[in-house]
């Protein structure tokens, strides 16, 4: 409205001002214009107010009454908004006839109060309707943009994992979304999306709220998950209904809260990320993770340094050896991967394997490199010492998805001339967690191998122990967070010992990682851990010092 001033002020001066020397008085004038100045701000509610100016103009024309009334009626001067009778000015007597001034005075101020007026009448028929049309998207009746970010924020405010439960943002992109829309056209289009959002409502449980960010960008927050794996489960079976039954293709990002997040936007923007990376790497789905977050040129750059690493020989391998732990004698090792950058020095593996398997072939290189170095030292060793220590190789998700992988992993056993089973592969939780049927199904044809399996990192990705019976592996690394400092603190002793209890009742053996101090040693192996691995014993070291 405050595009109006200019223009009311010079229907004032106009009407009301000097030249006119109508009997208009300066007072009507004043209210008036304080009348549109606080509707323009937006203070105070329309209605009162006009209420209060026709009371002072009432007081100073000297009527019985002038008032404002609402609905339709036949005297007065009517208020209309958009064709439509909102009410109107009357004054008592009824009879007595207004001057023709003070008359256009009011209609002015009618005009003025109009569309004002139109919205507290739009407000009071039902606010319910009023609030739901403001938060939903028009198409889909799901929340909208700003709903739903309001809705994160609510989230955000809660105290984060209250009784275990955590929340997970789940965004869905429906792809060749263009297409769709000039195959179905506007109308065939948007019956379709309701349809899919009918299945984004119903099939993310009791405990989700579904939200529409843009034409082809929706997003569902899933509360009180016991388990932020669920909603990857989830989300998967809503794609496959929504491919079969709709015949749309859409990818989800999922991520989970983290402590981390203040700010909604965040939060969206992992999430998206996470969309966009699965889609980059022809996938459905995918978690959000910190890498991610990685700028894609740097990423770029590293990629590019890391193909020319492995040209140049600066990426090998180390190993770290493993003991038994009563006893304290070598058991086996892990084989450890380093790139050492002629300007930039040593680069951790942490910064430069996700950047690897972001690319996905450079992963499988790099995996193929240190299975053969690794195959290699364990070759040296075992002749050397006459007998055979076993040999952790970690393996990275993509690798798992590579089906050429055992017979890859056969061949360079064959070429090193190595017994199979003294090749431990470490998967992680996170690997392995979310397409469980397909993974599973990997994981044995590499058992096929003769090749052992280990659960990397255990308890820092989502899974249980229950989950654990289902994988064919035969030991069990437990993450370095539960190891460190255990000894000292009565509650950190206790989980550790309900791993060792459960690990063993599934017949897995167990390797400690991160082992720092004698007494997080004498812990473990009181509790009955059967190896552990870390600084006390030793660092990883180059080959030649196997
Ligand atoms: P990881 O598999 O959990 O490997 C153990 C990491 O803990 C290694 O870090 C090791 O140097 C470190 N570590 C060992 N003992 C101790 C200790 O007592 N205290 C502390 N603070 N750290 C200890 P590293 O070598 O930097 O490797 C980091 C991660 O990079 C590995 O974690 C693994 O996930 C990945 N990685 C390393 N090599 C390869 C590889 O060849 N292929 C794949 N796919 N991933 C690799
Ligand atoms: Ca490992
Ligand atoms: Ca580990």
């Amino acid at each position: 409205m405050s595009r109006d001033s200019g223009f009311l002020s010079r229907l004032f001066s106009t009407l009301l001002g000097g030249s006119a020397k109508q009997d208009v008085t300066q007072k009507g004038q004043e209210l008036l214009a304080s009348y549109q100045r606080e509707l323009s701000d937006g203070n105070g509610d329309p209605e009162s107010q006009l209420t209060r100016v026709l009371d002072q103009l009432r007081a100073y024309w000297e009527l019985e009454s002038l008032r404002w009334a609402a609905g339709t009626s036949s005297s007065g001067i009517p208020v209309r908004f958009s064709g439509e009778e909102l009410g109107s000015i009357t004054w008592h007597p009824e009879d007595s006839k207004l001057e023709e001034s003070r008359r256009s005075l009011l209609v002015i101020l009618a005009g003025l109060a109009a569309p004002y007026l139109a919205k507290v009448a739009e407000s009071q028929a039902d606010p319910l309707q009023r609030w739901q049309s403001e938060r939903a998207d028009m198409v889909t009746g799901l929340l909208n943009r700003p709903a739903f970010m309001g809705l994160l924020l609510n989230e955000l405010a809660k105290p984060s994992g209250s009784a275990g439960l955590t929340s997970v943002l789940v965004t869905v992109h429906i792809q060749d979304y263009t297409k769709l829309y000039t195959d179905l056209g506007g109308n065939g289009y948007d019956e379709r999306i309701r349809d899919f959002s009918r299945l984004l409502r119903a099939d993310f449980g009791l405990h989700s709220t579904a939200g529409r960010l843009e034409e082809d960008m929706f997003a569902v927050l899933i509360c009180d998950l016991s388990n932020p794996d669920k909603a990857a489960s989830m989300s998967a079976a809503f794609r496959n209904k929504v491919e079969a039954t709709l015949e749309l293709d859409v990818t989800a990002g999922i991520a989970p809260r983290v402590d981390l997040y203040s700010d909604p936007q965040i939060w969206l923007n992992d999430a998206r990320t996470a969309v966009k990376q699965a889609e980059e790497r022809g996938g459905q789905q995918a978690f959000f993770s910190q890498t991610m977050q990685m700028h894609s040129v740097a990423r770029w750059q590293m990629e590019t340094d890391l193909e020319n690493a492995l040209e140049a020989g600066q990426i090998e391998t180390w190993f770290q050896p493993i003991v038994h732990l009563p006893g304290g004698e070598i058991a086996g090792y892990e084989a450890l991967c380093r790139w050492t950058h002629p300007e930039k020095g040593g680069i951790r593996p942490d910064e430069f394997i996700p950047v690897a398997e972001n690319d996905g072939s450079l992963i499988l290189e790099i995996g193929q490199l240190t299975l053969r170095e690794a195959c290699e030292t364990l070759a040296r060793i075992s002749e050397r010492n006459g007998t055979a220590p076993f040999m952790s190789v970690n393996l990275s998700p993509v690798q798992l998805k590579d089906s050429q992988l055992p017979k890859k992993i056969l061949a360079v056993v064959e070429l090193a001339g190595v017994n199979p089973e003294h090749l431990k592969l470490e998967i992680t939780e996170t690997a392995v967690m979310h397409e469980r049927e397909k993974a599973i199904q990997a994981l044995e044809r590499i058992r096929e191998t003769g090749a052992q399996l280990s659960m990397d990192d255990f308890g820092t990705g989502y899974s249980s122990l229950a989950y654990l019976r289902e994988f064919p592996i035969s030991t069990l690394k437990i993450d370095r967070a539960f190891v460190s400092g255990s000894d000292l603190d009565e509650e950190a002793k206790e989980i550790l010992r309900t791993i060792v209890e459960m690990a063993h009742s599934l017949d897995l053996k167990i390797v400690a990682e991160g082992v720092e101090t004698e007494g997080e040693r004498d812990l473990l192996a009181e509790l009955g851990c059967e190896y552990g691995q870390g600084w006390l014993f030793a660092k990883p070291m180059p080959a030649e010092e196997v």
